[in-house]
């Protein structure tokens, strides 16, 4: 932010009042075109934090794509109080061929951060990213999805043990926190060790939009800038119940220990109890099903989508939950004849 209030980045800067759609290049093709990230930036007329939105790191995770895109095309934003910098597309090569990696030795894009001036081509990429449009941040939300094949309930992933980005993590709103320090390189751990709190949201599967899980992250983006400002007209919810997730022993990937074809029997979102038969794992004959047992009650995070397995593929991520939040959970997973309604 220069002293005017502007919100500068290399090449350009976005006066209070003002609102910048802009094609910035973060690198060039094999045939020297510019390879170009569309950026929003939102600078409200009064005074406030710098926030950003991005998206699509893994190029094939679509649904954060429609978040940031409503909220800086969509949203009355006349009366913001700061700066939104919208980032819907971090990872354009790997949206084009959609996928996951930069197709450049499939790099991990958000492995690269904060990136170098001078290194790879993905830290080359990343470094332009962070230098202009996430360092001039106070605060940072990247939207995933989980890794094609499987699928998300919508969830915050956040370091709670940093006050900043608990605040950050707590405001959002969700059900489920998933409390862990951002790996190396990734958007989330890098600017929060540059300190600007940043929290992941993972939501739904790959390739799609979808509709309900975009409609909640956009009232966790509301309820997060409440929080902080931003928006002075909303107010931060309270999500029914909450869930955070810190030790390793009350989360676990249930693995196959066998391979087939797999049948599973919740969806994503799902409470199930000790020893319910989570999903079956089959063979092409199927006349040696293979049972799935939860090794204990929980909410099943994740599941998977690709309904195929080798031994030792993931088949659903359980989350336990204390008791007074399992019985406000299972009393909304009730029938609704059951809760009189
Ligand atoms: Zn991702």
């Amino acid at each position: 932010m220069s002293d005017d209030g502007s919100f500068t980045y290399n090449g350009g800067a976005v006066a209070p009042g003002e609102t910048q759609n802009l094609r910035y290049g973060i690198s060039e093709t094999y045939l020297g075109d510019p390879v170009r990230i569309p950026v929003t930036i939102i600078n409200g007329e009064r005074d406030g934090p710098t926030a950003f939105l991005s998206a699509a790191a893994h190029g094939d995770e679509l649904n954060g794509i429609e978040v940031v895109r409503e909220v800086a095309h969509e949203w009355d934003l006349s009366e913001l109080a700061g700066t939104i910098v919208c980032l819907p597309v971090l990872n354009v090569p790997g949206f084009l061929a959609q996928q996951r990696y930069l197709p450049v030795y499939d790099r991990d894009l958000n492995r690269s951060f904060p990136g170098r001036a001078g290194s790879t081509s993905s830290k080359r990429m990343a470094h332009q990213i962070f230098t202009n449009f996430v360092e001039p941040c106070d605060l940072g939300i990247d939207f995933h999805t989980s890794t094609r094949g499987r699928t998300n309930m919508l969830h915050v992933r956040a370091d709670m043990a940093d006050e900043d980005v608990h605040r950050l993590g707590m405001a959002f709103g969700s059900n489920v926190v998933i409390d862990s320090e951002g790996p190396s390189g990734t958007l989330r751990g890098e600017a929060t060790a540059a300190g600007i709190p940043t929290i992941t949201v993972e939501m739904g599967e790959a390739h799609r939009f979808q509709r309900g899980l975009i409609d909640a992250a956009l009232a966790g983006v509301e309820s997060a800038f409440a929080e902080y400002g931003l928006l002075e007209q909303s107010s931060v919810r309270w999500p029914g119940w909450r869930t955070i997730i810190a030790g390793s022993d009350e989360k676990t990937w249930i693995r196959a220990d066998a391979g087939g074809i797999v049948d599973m029997h919740y969806d994503s979102g799902a409470l199930v109890r000790e020893g319910d038969r989570i999903a079956t794992i089959t063979n092409p004959f199927k006349d040696d099903n293979e049972p799935v047992a939860a090794p204990f009650t929980g909410l099943l995070v994740g599941v998977l989508e690709n309904p195929v397995v080798y031994p030792g593929n993931p088949l659903c991520h359980l989350v336990e939950l204390d008791e007074p939040t399992r019985r406000v959970v299972e009393a909304e997973q009730a029938p609704a004849d059951a809760r009189g309604a």
